[in-house]
């Protein structure tokens, strides 16, 4: 039989292209910018008699012995000796040719970390080198790539170098402002970077905080807030109905509610219907914790729009808090003689028929739905404002269907975040939108009492519970999250309903799900409401949103398991009335690093603003960016809560640089996102 025929080169570019592409690297240049995950030190050998567990390190010797074992397992051990000791190296996978280069008297390098194993020290698939006569080291740090199977170390940076040598390092930035902000040059800090030279330090590369590091990231920064900028003013150009505020509606909704708006809420309220008069459409973000009064901000913004004859849709992520914002609306306009149509996708047709009708005759100006609002058949064709409650919870193209709903000009958009932004966050990937923040809860509110209690103490959680409901109050319990599998969440659930309700006699229970229909749902949340069931067990489904004020108590079993953002919505469900609240979460060891701090963090504060903030160092920023930007990426040096001076100064000089230097931006968009700039845009 002949051996295959070699694969042809066209193939093998292309497996290359595929592996980079898996790394975002789709140009040549696009190498330039894959930088170093770490480096390692080559420059020098450490003496085996010196090592110590930890830290990876070199060593250089000749092979004493090297042997195939068998027990415990197949495994090759290799002995190796320098001037001052003996030192064990270990392969529990190898090929045949690592056997075959670690022969007995074979004289290697070594590079990897040692530790202390039962025969004492070793390191475990060190990578190894075999040394010529008279080889030396290398002279500097070796840089260590992300990188991806199939892709050796090897030939990542050789593809580098080459892009070195080849591409455009052109600095974007002109020299006066470069030296302002006391920053390397561009090519100088990637070469830094790329082939460190003898003298870098270690420690500084590694940590990023060196100068050529925060070169990369100033660009970096730079780019994203040019990019969000001139996604800023485009929306800009479009034309919007100019809503005027006259106030009459508005002014009677006032008067009839039974508060005042606090400070937070009127300034919020003015900075919206300023930007309604405006003949360009709004890009607002009102941001306010939990229970801060975004819903009655929102329908004043309504009620601008149908003022002069517009339409206006509120629009929610989930059924029940769709259905909850119906009935506010609704409760609050009806005296004012407004109509509210309601849709949602799990209607029954004449319902949803009859509502059409009340948006498609102009009886109803105003509308509340979840995305079933957007289904292309709803007869939004005058929409004046989109308001859309826990925006991070759409996807873009969602959003702009909405948005697309008017021919011509387009609808103010007002997008509401339950879960507050750290401001770090959201001066650099919310800068193409203008932001209101409700920094103050209204008045009257108890503080919510929190405790920690551990789940063998489970008894005395729905002893309390007990006191609590016959004392009038009504009380939340939260199933244990399991992410895994919904149908064992859904189990959990009934087991847990099954469970309280055999467990508290006295008491009416009530179960909410994902899964119940959503006329069920409903009923259960109406009686809830009421006070006919006085505990309600529910999964995640009440965790935005949902205001039942007499409920006092929240129960989380398995806090442990919740995210820090997830435990403070669902404490927020509580603490909505005069009644002090209390949140018990009950956990179970062992606990682990990451769910220590976050049942510490919502333990020690209630201010949504700092739990963002501590929730960003647990998690990173993804989660909080979330749909808002899919399909774009995320910063990938610059880390907006540690290099805040830096996104400062980007914001500063990406107005400037747009305005000055029009060109040049162009271009350093084009070095940093390359085709992929249209995406920030949504
Ligand atoms: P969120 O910002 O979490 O959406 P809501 O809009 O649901 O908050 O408001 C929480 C509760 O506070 C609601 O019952 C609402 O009617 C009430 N509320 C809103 N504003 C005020 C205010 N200024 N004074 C007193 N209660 C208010
Ligand atoms: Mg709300």
């Amino acid at each position: 039989m002949s051996a295959p025929p070699p694969a042809p080169p066209a193939r093998k570019t292309s497996a290359l292209q595929g592996r980079l592409a898996k790394l975002g690297i789709a140009r040549e240049a696009d190498l330039l910018l894959h930088l170093p995950l770490r480096y390692e030190d080559e420059t020098r050998l450490v003496p085996i008699a010196e090592l110590k567990p930890g830290a990876p390190v070199q060593v250089a010797g000749v092979v004493e012995h090297a042997e195939v074992t068998f027990r415990p397992r197949r495994q090759l051990v290799v002995r190796l000796r320098d001037d001052t000791g003996v030192l064990t190296l270990r392969y529990l996978n190898f090929y045949p040719s690592v056997v075959k280069q670690l022969e007995t008297g074979a004289r290697i390098r070594a590079f990897g970390e040692v530790r202390g194993g039962f025969w004492g020290e070793e390191m475990v698939h060190p990578r190894t080198q075999t040394l010529a006569e008279g080889s030396e080291l290398p002279a500097a740090l070796t840089p260590v790539y992300p990188t991806t199977a199939g892709l050796a170390q090897s030939a990542l940076r050789k593809l580098i170098s080459r892009a070195l040598e080849r591409c455009d390092l052109a600095d974007h930035l002109p020299d006066d402002w470069r030296k302002a902000l006391r920053l390397p040059g561009w090519e100088r800090s990637l070469r830094h970077l790329h082939q460190p030279p003898p003298d870098a330090s270690l420690s500084a590369l590694d940590e990023r905080n060196h100068p050529a590091w925060r070169r990369i990231k100033f660009d970096e920064l730079l780019a994203q807030q040019i990019s969000l900028r001139r996604a800023y003013a485009e929306r800009r150009q479009h034309r919007a109905p100019s809503l005027l505020p006259s106030g009459k509606l508005a002014q009677g909704l006032l008067a009839a509610l039974p508060f005042a708006l606090t400070g937070a809420q009127r300034r919020a309220v003015n900075e919206i219907a300023q930007d309604l008069a405006q003949p360009h459409p709004m890009q607002r973000l009102l941001q306010g914790d939990v229970g801060s009064g975004k819903t009655i901000v929102a329908a004043l913004a309504m009620l601008q729009a149908a003022e002069h004859g517009y339409q206006a849709a509120l629009m929610a992520p989930t059924e029940i808090l769709a259905e909850q914002h119906y009935r506010k609306l609704a409760g609050w306009l009806a005296p004012l003689g407004l109509q509210v149509a309601w849709l949602s996708g799990s209607q029954k047709k004449r319902e949803r028929e009859a509502n059409r009708a009340l948006l498609a005759s102009g009886e109803a100006l105003l509308a509340v739905g979840t995305h079933a609002l957007i289904e292309d058949d709803v007869l939004l064709t005058r929409l004046g404002i989109a308001v859309v409650d826990e925006q991070h919870r759409f996807g873009v193209r969602q959003r702009l269907a909405l948005r697309e709903k008017v021919d011509g000009a387009l609808p103010h958009m007002l997008m509401m975040s339950a879960t507050p932004i750290p401001r770090t966050l959201a001066m650099s990937y919310m800068a193409d939108l203008d932001v209101s923040v409700l920094d103050e809860l209204p008045p009257g509110r108890t503080p919510i009492m929190t405790r920690l209690v551990s789940d063998a103490r489970r008894d005395e959680v729905i002893a309390r519970v007990r006191d609590a409901c016959l004392e009038g109050r009504q009380a939340y319990w939260v199933c244990p999250l399991i992410e895994e599998s919904e149908s064992l969440q859904l189990q959990t659930a009934q087991d847990t309903f099954e469970r309280l309700t055999a467990e508290l006699p006295e008491l009416k229970v009530g179960l909410v799900h994902g899964r119940l229909k959503p006329a069920e749902k409903a009923a259960v949340m109406e009686a809830f409401l009421r006070n006919e069931v006085q505990l309600l067990v529910a999964t995640t489904v009440i965790e935005v949103g949902v205001d039942v004020p007499n409920a006092s108590l929240m129960v989380i079993e398995h806090a442990e398991r919740f995210g820090l953002a997830q435990l403070h919505q669902l404490r927020g469900r509580v603490g909505r009335g005069a009644a002090a609240s209390s949140c018990v979460l009950i956990y179970a060891q062992p606990l682990s690093q990451n769910g220590r701090e976050r049942l510490k963090a919502i333990y020690e504060t209630t201010d949504g603003f700092e739990i963002a903030r501590r929730d960003l160092q647990l998690r990173g920023p993804g989660e909080f960016i979330g749909a808002r930007q899919s399909g774009a990426q995320l910063l990938r040096y610059a880390d907006p809560d540690a290099d805040i001076d830096l996104v400062e100064k980007a914001q500063e000089l990406a107005a400037r640089m747009l305005a000055e230097h029009p060109g040049t931006a162009e271009r350093l968009l084009e070095r940093w996102f390359g085709g992929r700039a249209e995406l920030l845009k949504a």
